[in-house]
């Protein structure tokens, strides 16, 4: 006797964040060496934790609005009109200490759209995501309209392999 096809679901949410940020890309060959910025646009792609379909008595993984909360909140406090700099670039990190007022995020990778995905996905989601029983299964980083890096998890999720950073401010107003 033939098993009727199982139908296989996966539910997800995606959330639109939007940030200004400027950066430079260390060792880059061409014009993304200079300082510049970019009005960037993030979606993130969040599931139940446990990897189910469970949603709560209303019918959702989690409300919208918390996502926002958490996600745009770390990133309005820590990337929005920030410069986001690498930690090797020591001469990007000098010029920008002595500006004042300043605000900088020193990135453990060179400030891409893919190394800023993998930066949300792996080691900002977590922290800010844990108590709500979801994690973020895709990131989006939209550097311009036409162009965006996705970083995806495959596999169990593991512990961040550098510890979430936070922006510096120096602000004497
Ligand atoms: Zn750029």
């Amino acid at each position: 006797m033939l098993t009727p096809p199982q139908v296989v679901t996966q539910l997800s949410l995606i959330r639109q964040l939007r940030f200004c940020a400027g950066h430079r890309l260390h060792r880059h060959e061409s014009k993304c060496a200079f300082f510049h910025g970019h009005n960037y646009r993030v979606d993130v792609e969040v599931v139940a934790a446990a990897g189910s379909n469970e949603v709560d008595a209303v019918g959702r993984i989690v409300d919208f609005s918390l996502i926002k909360q958490r996600l745009l909140g770390w990133l309005d406090a820590h990337w929005d009109h920030a410069f986001l700099i690498f930690e090797d670039d020591t001469n990007a990190l000098e010029s920008i200490c002595r500006v004042v007022p300043t605000k900088y995020f020193v990135m453990p990778w060179n400030p891409t759209a893919e190394n800023m995905a993998r930066y949300l996905l792996e080691v900002v989601a977590p922290g800010v995501l844990a108590d709500l029983g979801v994690m973020a299964r895709q990131v989006a980083v939209w550097e311009t309209e036409e162009s965006c890096a996705v970083a995806t998890r495959v596999g169990d999720p593991v512990s961040p392999t550098v510890p979430l950073g936070s922006a510096v401010i120096v602000d004497n107003r």
